[in-house]
């Protein structure tokens, strides 16, 4: 079984049949959404596939404009394990929003927090020490989706125990790949972004998972076998140890 911790499942031209394409695959997708409203038609597609979890998500992008549905958010948080895609984005054309962003990401982790804790996916683009020391001390697991911080904000996520997603964007970078050569292996996940990256100029799919794997093993001296059974690994130790061990598929 291969992992994709982080696609945008919902905003392919046609989520059904990559959902059905996942199945025949065995692939596991975590299907983030980037409105609170867009979560139940994209939980309700996926439902009777047992590998795809779908997560309650606001994207900082679209937070300012659609504010009020912070409400929503809260009401539909107790039904679900996985929160994403949240977060901050500090970077030029966001920055004008980035107060209401704030205001708006502290109610969601605020909630969070006070429903025990999520497995959260988090978008921290040019934000990520404000993501990080307001992620601090708060219930849950943060994943820190293609984090592209610097060395010192890195060690930080790092030592709050930090989750990572890492996608073949990521990897084929210089900056990434360093990110990544630091950051323990037991802590990392692999994701696609789909369908925001391309691979040969084709909108990529979960199952390109499988490239990501030569990569890391270049970066990690190791074999592509291992490789994957590392992150198999790393992805049954995250959902044993929060109890969802209905996501573990053997
Ligand atoms: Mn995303």
């Amino acid at each position: 079984m291969i992992i994709d911790m982080h696609c945008h499942i919902d905003l392919y031209k046609n989520p059904q049949e990559v959902i059905k394409d996942c199945i025949e695959s065995d692939i596991y997708v975590l299907s983030v959404t980037t409105t609170p409203k867009a979560w139940k038609i994209t939980n309700d597609i996926a439902k009777d596939a047992k590998k795809i979890r779908t997560a309650l998500g606001f994207h900082p992008q679209i937070i300012a404009q659609r504010y009020n549905e912070l409400e929503l958010f809260d009401e539909l948080l107790p039904n679900v394990k996985y929160v994403g895609e949240i977060g901050l984005d500090g970077s030029r054309e966001c920055l004008d929003t980035f107060e209401t962003q704030l205001s708006g990401f502290r109610r969601i982790i605020k909630s969070i927090h006070q429903r025990g804790g999520r497995i959260m996916s988090i978008h921290s683009r040019n934000a990520a020490e404000t993501v990080l020391s307001e992620l601090h001390n708060v219930n849950g697991i943060s994943i820190l989706h293609w984090f592209s911080g610097s060395k010192t904000e890195l060690t930080t996520a790092i030592n709050q125990g930090c989750w990572f997603s890492v996608g073949l964007p990521m990897l084929k970078s210089k900056k990434g790949k360093e990110i990544v050569s630091h950051i323990p292996k037991g802590k990392i996940l692999t994701e696609t972004d789909a369908p925001f990256t391309k691979h040969d100029g084709n909108i990529s799919m979960p199952w390109d998972i499988e490239l990501i794997f030569p990569e890391l093993s270049n970066i990690w001296h190791s074999s592509i076998e291992d490789t994957k059974e590392q992150i198999f690994s790393n992805f049954k130790t995250l959902v044993i140890n929060n109890n969802m061990k209905e996501d573990i598929i053997s």
